[in-house]
């Protein structure tokens, strides 16, 4: 290459590079800034010396500190947040805007047998209720531990069947969105921690069948549902790739599938992020 072809490429170079924003972002916050109501927004916080408490929605909220430049806050956006201006509050009072952008949600017909399932009587109702306020209990658990891996383990070797967010129809019933990620596979198929995590509930549910709450740290929780079996105990500690139970059709199910939800500061986010394969 002639030598001012080499000093052009060197200035292009030089240019590009001082065209690039000082904060580069790092590798969480490309994988996980999903700003849209059912996923991920992922805030800069600088390089403060304390690591920064941030809530959202009076919510504590997951800080982690990204390539040990920057304090990054990811917080959960539920599927009913409105698009447009949010924001994040500082445990020093100030607050950080954040734009949630919009995403378009499919609907869905399912035909059930059981219409139990879609119009509960006054005593499955009272168990409904029960069942859920204990599962809320556990997505509003903060615990201290930082999650071991935030690029998740898919929990099961199967294709996506059911992806997050349809709007569902059951027995031309509208009811609640789909609120996590469904995997199609065989009965008895394995099902692994997709990081590490501490067993904090599990249950045999109207709507769930089996369950398995699992926290992973400071409000990241993973749940997962219409096990056959549930092969652990509350208290228990998970490793990354552990087992937990074994893919079944127990509770609210057409058929055998494992059902996955993702949880952040208390709001159901769309699981597909956490394993790099989220679709706008
Ligand atoms: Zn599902």
């Amino acid at each position: 290459m002639p030598k001012s072809n080499r000093s052009h490429l060197f200035t292009g170079l030089l240019a590009l590079l001082l065209s690039l924003p000082v904060h580069a972002e790092g590798f969480i916050t490309r994988l996980l800034n999903k700003p849209v109501p059912g996923g991920v927004a992922v805030i800069d916080l600088g390089n403060p010396q304390q690591p920064p408490k941030v809530r959202y929605q009076g919510k504590p909220v997951l800080t982690v500190h990204e390539d040990g430049q920057r304090w990054i806050a990811i917080v959960g956006l539920a599927l009913s947040v409105k698009p447009g201006r949010q924001q994040i509050e500082l445990d020093d009072g100030r607050t950080l805007p954040f734009e949630v952008g919009t995403r378009h949600y499919a609907e869905q017909r399912i035909t059930l047998k059981n219409q139990q399932q879609v119009t509960p009587n006054a005593d499955n109702l009272k168990r409904i209720e029960r069942e859920l306020a204990e599962q809320t209990r556990a997505y509003q658990r903060f615990s201290a531990r930082q999650p071991s891996n935030l690029l998740f383990e898919k929990p099961v070797n199967g294709p996506l069947s059911s992806p997050f967010g349809l709007r569902r129809f059951f027995n031309g019933e509208e009811r609640n969105p789909h609120s996590g990620l469904d995997f199609a596979a065989n009965r008895g198929t394995p099902i692994k921690a997709p990081a590490a995590g501490e067993v904090i509930l599990v249950g045999d549910y109207f709507f769930n069948g089996k369950t398995v709450f699992l926290d992973h740290g400071q409000g990241l929780i993973s749940m997962f549902c219409h096990l056959s079996e549930i092969d652990v105990k509350p208290g228990q500690q998970i490793p990354r790739g552990g087992h937990i139970g074994k893919v079944g059709a127990t509770g609210r199910a057409t058929g055998p599938h494992l059902h996955w939800n993702v949880s952040l500061n208390d709001a159901r986010v769309d699981p597909s992020i956490f394993i790099g394969a989220f679709k706008p």
